[in-house]
């Protein structure tokens, strides 16, 4: 089983995307790249120097909705007459397009983010839709754990991996432990869980970085050998990758709590401290950050958590 990797530029602070055509029968995308006239010519190149056309493919896997991975799906799902569309049901909120507003605001209100800097990331994240189309719940299948997709010389199957976003699933191909992550595992860059409701209970929000360890570690069960992340250069060593992760991961969560006053703070005041010079699009990727760090401290006992208003505020735990 060939498995392709073409990288696709993005009008994003991330950079370039890494998509990948698995070239043999039934012809298949894994992510799509943004909906930009600049992406899918690269990736009609791509593919076209792999032996195919884009109106070859047949089935269209994303592993996680965001519009650097999804935005042409719908496009190249028409171009491809119909080809089938996978994607896990845990990343509805974001499949319409990033979360819904609603909830979107009542998680911003809950970590403390003021009412002004709430409507600057609606707007924002507007404007990003614009790099996606989204897709009706009857028009794409859902990807389940553990799903094999077979191949005329192989199988890869569907790992289920939340952490990022809710519904990330990776794809291993277990004859020789190769692994396409999405942005599970990125080799220059600790991946940010973004601020998401919870899939199963719209009301709460979902413990991102939690769950990101949990899949972390299932990961690292199958011993990968090389893997292959949404963005820059693959990994060859998982094992390594993963200690780092570990470390970065319980560094920034003692960071965070040595941030807590004693009086008491939101996330979207951790975030702020944390990075005092982000604007734009990274007070929203800071304050899921702090949240995700908080919610893990405090899943962990390590700090105190109490609801004031609308907001919840985050407290050091003082020995008394
Ligand atoms: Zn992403
Ligand atoms: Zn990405």
């Amino acid at each position: 089983m060939r498995i392709v990797p073409i990288t696709l530029p993005t009008p994003f602070y991330i950079g370039p995307v890494n998509v990948y055509l698995v070239a043999e029968d039934p012809p298949t995308l894994i992510d799509t790249g943004p909906k930009t006239k600049e992406a899918i010519e690269a990736l009609r190149d791509g593919v076209r120097r792999a032996g195919f056309r884009v109106a070859d493919i047949r089935r269209i896997v994303l592993t996680h909705a965001h519009e650097d991975h999804c935005g042409l799906a719908r496009s190249l799902r028409d171009e491809a007459k119909d080809a089938e569309v996978l994607i896990h049901d845990w990343e509805t909120g974001h499949r319409v397009g990033r979360l819904e507003h609603e909830e979107h605001r009542v998680l911003l209100e809950r970590a403390g983010v003021p009412q002004q800097e709430i409507e600057t990331m609606r707007k924002l994240y507007e404007h990003m839709r614009l790099y996606a189309d989204s897709f009706d719940d009857h028009e794409y299948s859902s990807l389940e754990d553990e799903a094999e997709l077979e191949f005329e010389t192989g199988a890869l199957r569907a790992i289920h991996t939340p952490g990022h976003t809710p519904g990330s699933c990776s794809f291993i191909r277990e004859a020789d432990r190769t692994v396409i992550a999405g942005d599970c595992v990125l080799k220059r860059i600790t991946p940010n869980p973004i601020l998401s409701p919870d899939p199963i209970d719209r009301s709460q929000r979902f413990r991102s970085l939690a769950e990101y360890l949990v899949s972390l570690a299932r990961l690292r069960t199958f011993a990968p050998t090389l893997v292959h992340g949404g963005h820059g250069e693959p990994v060859h060593d998982y094992e390594e990758l993963f200690n780092r992760y570990l470390r970065a991961i319980r560094e920034r969560q003692a960071q965070v709590i040595s941030l807590l006053p004693k009086t008491g703070a939101t996330a979207w005041d951790v975030s702020r401290a944390m990075f005092p010079d982000t604007d734009d699009v990274h007070r929203f990727l800071a304050v899921s950050e702090a949240v995700a760090h908080l919610d893990l401290a405090h899943s962990e006992r390590k700090i105190a958590l109490e609801v004031s208003g609308v907001k919840e505020v985050y407290r050091q735990i003082t020995a008394n």
